[in-house]
């Protein structure tokens, strides 16, 4: 198709993505158009009308300073927020819209701690170019008529017809002022599925280190939403391949080792991400963001374990546990929430015990544990587990899969017996503690442990059985 042909019909769809949201924005325009100020729908809003996927999030920019902003939407917004009005950002909630309404900006850069003094401009230009790719830089004139103009000074058109990530000025000086940017390349090649332009490509190569002056909690906003975009794996391997993998997520380029034909072992780099794509095939309720980072990051424990053994072979004990607290350590260092380390950490300590036992001899207390130990990340697991079988081997990986669907039936036989969401001593703390006569303390908590073990390894017990096996627990201490 020639290029004016492309462009028009894209302009089209972005018209008619637009027209949805015609009544709101029409309002808004009014606003601004009675007190003499310009408004602007700009950045991702405008680039996700483009390619048909606009949300009820809408991101504008104006001449209009944040406090004139407040007062032309006071009277009509069902909600404002001003958490963001120090770098000239007004939230407004209007029905299911999330409106954001920033003044124009022309920050300066201060070039000793790069951190961008906020400064209001005047032009819609200046703002624009400032921003951080070519695509998220394009605006439509909103007015009382509704989207009007569409304004496009620095080809992001032509960028997002060829699907390209490119900065507006030299892309250097662009990461030099927010190193954040290069990281955000990965995300909308995970998110839109875009390739970034050579320059971009080198730039980022040449300043990767400069990612260190970033926040953990802005690396981690980023990773996120690469993680939860389309195409994950491209994001990563731009990360790992470019060198932003090395400062933010070293662990996971580590994990590219030497081909070794002889020791047959694959590259675990390209397993993990082979099984990150299957395990994203097996998501049955939208992405899921901690399945995601527990398959890309289930066998970093791998690289530090590898052992040559005599027969020639090679083997990776207890990379699981290993594993699990390179996980710990490098998400809690991105300031993740204690829920998620936990859960991604959990997983990746459970991801192996499924092959520790031969096929389908699992005893109901090794279902019980595995139960227990995954309690409510059980579903995860599951996908984890057989997204971990990429084996080229047909039959073996029929076998693998086979073998896990009996292991699933036998959770559910077991679960018709008995409670197994809930698997717990057969006495409390306080049955416990006026059975021995003891105070709370931790004897209960050691006496509560024995109990689980065994409840564990048997199923459920009577009342007196509980108690007998408590008693002669307790006797055999040393006590009366
Ligand atoms: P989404 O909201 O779907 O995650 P988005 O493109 O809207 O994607 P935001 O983080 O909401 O991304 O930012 C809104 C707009 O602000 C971007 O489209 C871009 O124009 C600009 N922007 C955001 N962060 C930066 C940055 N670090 N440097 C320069 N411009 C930025
Ligand atoms: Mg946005």
């Amino acid at each position: 198709m020639p290029d004016a042909a492309q462009d028009a019909e894209l302009l089209t769809a972005a018209a008619v993505a637009l027209n949805k949201h015609a009544p709101v924005l029409r309002e808004l325009g009014s606003l601004f158009d009675a007190a003499g100020h310009e408004l602007y729908l700009v950045g991702g809003s405008v680039r996700d009308a483009l390619l048909g996927r606009l949300s009820p999030d809408l991101d504008f920019t104006t001449d209009a300073r944040p406090e004139q902003v407040q007062e032309m939407v006071s009277r009509w917004a069902d909600a404002v927020w001003e958490t963001g009005i120090r770098f000239g950002t007004v939230g407004v909630g209007k029905g299911d819209y999330r409106l954001e309404i920033t003044t124009f900006r022309a920050d300066a850069y201060d070039q000793v701690s790069r951190h961008p003094e906020v400064r209001f401009g005047e032009r819609l230009e200046d703002d624009l170019v400032r921003r951080d790719f070519t695509v998220n830089a394009m605006a439509v004139r909103v007015t009382a008529a509704g989207p009007g103009d569409f304004l496009d000074p620095l080809g992001g058109l032509a960028s997002l017809a060829a699907r390209v990530l490119d900065t507006p000025a030299a892309p250097q000086v662009s990461f030099g002022d927010d190193p954040l940017r290069m990281l955000r390349a990965a995300r909308f090649v995970s998110q839109l599925r875009f390739a970034v332009a050579p320059r971009v490509y080198e730039a980022i190569e040449e300043m990767a280190p400069q990612l260190e002056r970033i926040s953990a909690e802005r690396v981690a906003a980023e990773l996120d939403k690469m993680l939860l975009g389309d195409e994950p794996v491209a994001g990563i391997d731009l990360l790992v391949e470019t060198g932003m993998g090395e400062v933010v997520l070293p662990e996971v380029g580590g994990m590219r080792m030497a081909i070794d034909e002889h020791h047959q072992h694959k590259d675990v780099y390209q397993h993990s991400l082979t099984v990150l794509r299957q395990a994203i095939a097996l998501e049955d309720d939208g992405p899921d963001l901690v399945l995601r980072w527990a398959a890309l990051l289930h066998d970093i424990g791998k690289p530090a374990t590898r052992r040559h053994e005599a027969n020639g072979g090679v083997s990776f004990h207890h990379h699981e546990v290993v594993g699990a607290k390179m996980v710990r350590k490098r998400l809690r260092a991105l300031k993740y929430s204690k829920q998620m380390v936990d859960d991604i950490s959990q997983l990746v300590f459970l991801h192996l015990r499924f092959h520790g036992y031969g096929e389908g001899k699992w005893t109901d207390s090794a279902v019980r544990r595995y139960v227990t130990d995954a309690g409510p990340l059980l579903p995860r697991l599951h996908k984890l587990v057989r997204a971990d079988c990429t084996t080229r081997n047909k039959r073996r990986a029929a076998r693998l899969q086979a073998s896990y669907d009996r292991l699933e039936e036998r959770i559910a036989e077991l679960a018709a017996q008995e409670d197994l969401a809930r698997v717990r001593p057969d006495l409390d703390g306080n049955q416990i503690m006026e059975l021995l006569g003891i105070p709370a303390g931790p004897q209960v908590g050691e006496a509560w442990r024995h109990l689980k073990e065994l409840r564990l390894e048997r199923g459920p017990m009577t009342n007196e059985e509980a108690t007998a096996e408590l008693l002669s627990w307790w006797r055999s201490r040393g006590n009366q």
